[in-house]
C-alpha cells in the first residue's frame, strides 16, 4: 500500500500541476473519442500502449474482455457500451485482447473450468 500512496503523492506533486488546465476542463465533462474494451489483466495498460491521456478513452474491463451476446441481462459491460454510444457519442469501439490471457485459457480448457 505504501507504494500506491507514494505514487499518488508523486502524481499530485509532479503530474497534476503540469496538466492542471486539462484536469479542470475534464472535471465538468468528458468527450472521449473511443470506447476501449479490454481484459482486467494487470499487464494490459491502455494509456501506455496507445499513448493516450485523461479524457481520451472510455474503458470497460473484465477478465477475458467478454462482451455479452445479448442485452437481455443488463450488466456493467452492456451499460458501459450503451452509455458510450448513446450519451458520450464515441466514434469507435475497440475490443483489445492480449497474449497469454488466463481467462481465455480457462474458457478453452472446459474440463478444468
Ligand atoms: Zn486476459
Amino acid at each position: 500500500m505504501d507504494r500506491l500512496i507514494e505514487g499518488h503523492r508523486r502524481f499530485l506533486k509532479e503530474v497534476f500541476p503540469k496538466k492542471q488546465n486539462q484536469y479542470k476542463l475534464l472535471a465538468d465533462r468528458q468527450a472521449p473519442e473511443w470506447l476501449f474494451i479490454t481484459c482486467s489483466d494487470s499487464r494490459v495498460l491502455p494509456e501506455l500502449i496507445l499513448g493516450t491521456g485523461p479524457g481520451d478513452l472510455f474503458i470497460t474491463r473484465n477478465a477475458g474482455n467478454v462482451v455479452p451476446l445479448t442485452t437481455h441481462d443488463v450488466d456493467g459491460v452492456t451499460a458501459t457500451i450503451e452509455y458510450a454510444i448513446e450519451v458520450l457519442r464515441v466514434k469507435s469501439a475497440i475490443l483489445c485482447g492480449h497474449s497469454d490471457c488466463g481467462a481465455l485459457k480457462a474458457a478453452l480448457d472446459k474440463p478444468r473450468l
